[in-house]
């Protein structure tokens, strides 16, 4: 699954929203996030976020590796 990470902190825009074919985007505490369940790894949002924040989780940078829990969790507990 793809995950949001650090740069998405109070971002304004929702251009990765507009196009995920499955909606899986979820709002977190102040970041959108990632169902990981949801997502289809189709690649569709990495380029379209203006802030680079979204990662193939393989490739997510080390020093933000913890966004891949808090993807799962901010997407899966409500
Ligand atoms: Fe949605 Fe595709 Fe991005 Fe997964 S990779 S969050 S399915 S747009």
């Amino acid at each position: 699954a793809y995950v949001v990470a650090d740069p998405c902190i109070k971002c304004k825009y929702t251009d990765c929203v507009e196009v995920c074919p499955v909606n899986c985007f979820y709002e977190g505490a102040n970041f959108l996030v990632i169902h990981p369940d949801e997502c289809i790894d189709c690649g569709a949002c990495e380029p379209v976020c203006p802030t680079k924040a979204i990662f193939p989780e393989t490739e997510l940078p080390a020093k933000w590796k913890e966004y891949k829990a808090l993807n799962a969790d901010f997407s899966t507990k409500w």
